[in-house]
């Protein structure tokens, strides 16, 4: 069985793609960083039903040697390097340690790659957020980048230096340009978590409000569940390259609001508050992607609609809120 490494398999893409890769076939090994608060590493594994069939290891992605051994010890014919400081608005407090996680530790891992397992295939998890200010109304592989965030301008370091390690090495190294993606496996900071958990609080009786920052953005929202196979079948072209993947559909957080209380029979206007703490020093206001290069060469399209999604989110927090009540 062939191996599969992932780093920042604990996270919401690492669940998924741990369960896709299991399906598969690959035996999946993991990069794990040391935590104080051992016994909730792993909930989204759990949570997926994957925890007990996958290898963890222990290392981080600032510690290059950690990566040299664990991807020496593996040999893996596939890495995806899905860990960073994911958070756009703790950027801005954490300039340094984004830079160094999400922009330098792409950097780590291509060099483990490089020293070690140079014929495995390397995925870079790139954003939709090196955008930012976008350029062009759809945004395609072919579109400028303008990032607005400490965030966005780390992951665009690692963008070019995984396309820079492909045309150097000769390295089979893609980068996927992912918009945003979701499932109740989303971080509770990032917009929709916050909205759907807020939805079911409320929905049980537990809060009465929610409150949140800039209602105007849109975002291109898609399900992390089919990111993963996008992720999956860059690696499987005989060529590396970079795309875009995405909905092809933008929608503002206050109609996020909408779709999600709705569908729990609430009116958003009767709960929903803003304030300054959640808006952001630079805002990212539109994104829309063009997935119309990876439809052509992978075959890949989203299935999943932003409604089917907001429902499967809240009813899984509706379940957790159910659980944690007794
Ligand atoms: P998450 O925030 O859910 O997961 C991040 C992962 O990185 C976690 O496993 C985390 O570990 C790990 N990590 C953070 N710092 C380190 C470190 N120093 N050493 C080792 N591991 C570390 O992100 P997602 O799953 O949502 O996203 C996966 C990737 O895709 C990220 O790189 C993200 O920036 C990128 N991306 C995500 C998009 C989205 O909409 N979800 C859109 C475009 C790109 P721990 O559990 O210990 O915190
Ligand atoms: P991002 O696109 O990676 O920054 O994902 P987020 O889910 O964190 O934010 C998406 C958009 O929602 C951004 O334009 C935010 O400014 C906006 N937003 C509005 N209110 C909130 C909030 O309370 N929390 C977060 N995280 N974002 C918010």
């Amino acid at each position: 069985m062939a191996n599969a490494l992932i780093t920042g398999i604990t996270g919401q893409d690492g669940a998924y793609l741990s369960q896709l890769l299991l399906e598969k076939g690959y035996t999946v090994h993991g990069l794990l960083r040391r935590s104080a608060s051992a016994d909730v590493i792993g909930e989204r594994l759990r949570w997926i039903g994957v925890l007990d069939r996958v290898t963890l290891h222990d290392g981080d992605l600032m510690d290059l040697s950690s990566i040299i051994r664990i991807i020496d010890r593996v040999q893996p014919v596939e890495v995806y390097n899905l860990a960073a400081q994911s958070f756009v608005h703790a950027s801005w407090q954490q300039p340094i340690l984004t830079g160094n996680v999400t922009g330098m530790g792409a950097v780590n891992v291509l060099e483990a790659v490089r020293i070690v397992a140079p014929r495995a295939r390397f995925y870079q998890a790139s954003s939709s957020e090196m955008f930012g200010k976008i350029q062009e109304a759809k945004q395609s592989e072919r579109t400028p980048f303008y990032p607005r965030s400490p965030y966005a301008a780390a992951k665009l370091y690692a963008h070019w230096m995984t396309v820079n390690y492909r045309e150097s090495f000769g390295m089979h190294a893609s980068s996927g340009i992912l918009f945003n993606h979701e499932s109740p496996l989303r971080g509770i900071e990032f917009v929709t978590r916050k909205i759907t958990d807020g939805v079911a609080r409320i929905k049980l009786g537990l809060a009465s409000e929610l409150t949140l920052g800039n209602l105007d953005a849109t975002r291109d929202w898609g399900h992390a569940r089919d990111y993963v196979q996008a992720m999956w079948a860059m690696l499987q072209q005989d060529t590396p390259d970079d795309y875009v993947i995405a909905t092809g559909r933008t929608v503002s957080i206050r109609d996020f609001c909408a779709i999600a209380f709705g569908y729990a029979g609430l009116d958003w206007q009767a709960h929903v508050r803003t304030s300054a703490a959640f808006m952001r020093p630079a805002e990212v206001e539109v994104l829309l992607g063009d997935a119309g290069k990876a439809r052509a060469k992978l075959g890949w399209a989203a299935t999943t609609t932003l409604e089917e999604l907001a429902a499967e989110m809240v009813e899984a927090d509706l379940v957790r809120h159910r659980a944690a009540r007794g």
